[in-house]
């Protein structure tokens, strides 16, 4: 959307040297009506419109203003029609990018201000015109082609630009839509409220019994990031159920998968330590501590198998909001020493509000959130772009810093 309104963008700040109508606006004026006179179903010619004086009337400058006032109204009616998908759309840009852009263009403004040229006069031709290269470039490229070529140009970038999104990497078959299970959604719309795509509504429950609405995707704008199931309570890997079915799931990747891996990886050195008797007898605690460290991670983020190795144990989500916050105290309960969750950096989620959900779910400002009881010093948050493994890296070594001498029990106040 940003790229294809680069067309009218260009229209409305060419329009606006047109309204100046001094030398300079007389030449661009002028040269973009020869060049859409080039065009074949132009039956009358544009540029006569400015052969004489009394040719230039307030017909003319009520174009120029629709130009240049005009097309920006019906590009942000465009922009608004086109966010109407999305939930809490951000319109405006972090404090800090506006202040900074405001102080450059400022500076800008000062260093190099734009100079009116010499009133317009339809009776001489302009000379010495001192032209601004970023939007008029085009006129010199016409004289320099020909209006066919510019024209030519034109339709093959906008062709382009309004083609990309169904280019090859885009028809690959669509991910799967989220998908709602009606006997474990208890309509509580936690997952209407966190997905940020408004791919949920609440509909009437066929069971009453069960709650009084239910969540319903549309598959059309589901993106399977899969935050929808972090947000679940059903998605709680303590239920007691053989196959954990959650009211709404993604079916790339089930919740009850991450409960499988998760349960596998713990019953494994060395997550799970193998306590001799005497040390079993003398442990008061039930809970499996060892030494190992889980790292939840994101397929969009840093690449956490890369941190895979003896006592690290990676899962990758299709979000990091995608984890529900139990699976962390569950990790902690079963075995793991500490759990890092992976999130990417402030504002640079690929589903835009999968670290922010997840950043509140751990720290208990959100549903589902973490319990208070879950000891904090064995979690580490960390917001991590593609390239920061390393940060990640850094949490995990925090951790093992923690962990007690490999074999010493450890006594779990959840479970004493
Ligand atoms: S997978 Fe993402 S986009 Fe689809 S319904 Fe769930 S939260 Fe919304
Ligand atoms: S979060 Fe789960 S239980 Fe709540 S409305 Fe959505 S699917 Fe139903």
């Amino acid at each position: 959307m940003r790229l294809r309104t680069w067309l009218p963008v260009f229209a409305i700040a060419i329009g606006g040297f047109w309204i100046n109508w001094d030398q300079l606006g007389q030449y661009s004026a002028t040269a973009t009506a020869e060049w859409v006179d080039a065009l074949p179903v132009v039956s009358s010619a544009m540029a006569r419109n400015f052969i004489a004086v009394n040719a230039v009337s307030d017909r003319l400058f009520s174009l120029f203003v629709f130009v240049h006032i005009g097309l920006p109204l019906m590009l942000v009616f465009g922009l608004w029609f086109h966010i109407q998908r999305l939930t809490r759309a951000a319109v405006w840009p972090p404090c800090a990018l506006a202040v900074g852009l405001g102080v450059m263009l400022a500076a800008l403004a000062l260093a190099a201000p734009v100079a009116s040229h010499a009133p317009a006069a339809l009776d001489r031709v302009p000379d010495a015109l001192r032209l601004d290269w970023i939007v008029l470039f085009v006129h010199p490229l016409t004289d320099a082609t020909s209006p066919a070529f510019v024209w030519a140009l034109v339709a093959g970038s906008a062709l382009l630009l309004f083609a990309l999104p169904f280019l090859p990497s885009r028809l690959d078959s669509p991910a799967p839509a989220a998908v709602v299970d009606a006997a474990n959604c208890n309509g509580c719309q936690r997952c209407f409220a966190d997905c940020p795509y408004a791919a949920i509504t609440m509909v009437p429950h066929p069971n009453q019994r069960i709650g009084r609405t239910l969540a319903q995707v549309d598959a059309d704008l589901c993106v399977s990031c899969g935050i929808c199931a972090g947000a679940c309570p059903s998605s709680t890997p303590f239920r007691s159920a053989a196959q954990l079915v959650t009211g709404i799931d993604m079916p790339q990747s089930p919740i009850n998968t991450l409960r499988q891996r998760l349960r596998e990886s713990l019953r494994a050195p060395p997550f799970a330590l193998s306590l001799s008797k005497g040390q079993r007898e003398a442990s008061t605690s039930s809970a499996r501590t060892g030494s190992g460290i889980v790292v939840f991670g994101c397929d969009h983020g840093a690449d956490v198998a890369r941190l895979q190795c003896g006592d690290v144990c990676t899962f990758s989500l299709l979000c990091t909001g995608q984890l529900p916050p139990s699976f962390v105290e569950y990790a902690l309960r079963d075995g793991a020493a500490g759990v890092v969750v992976a999130a990417c950096r402030d504002g640079g989620c690929e589903f835009r509000f999968g670290e922010r959900w997840t950043a509140e779910r751990l720290r208990g400002e959100r549903e589902p959130h973490l319990r208070a009881s879950v000891d904090a010093e064995r979690v580490e948050l960390v917001f991590a772009g593609r390239g920061d493994v390393a940060l990640i890296a850094q949490a995990v070594d925090r951790l093992r810093s923690l962990m007690p001498p490999l074999g010493a029990v450890v006594s779990d106040p959840h479970h004493a």
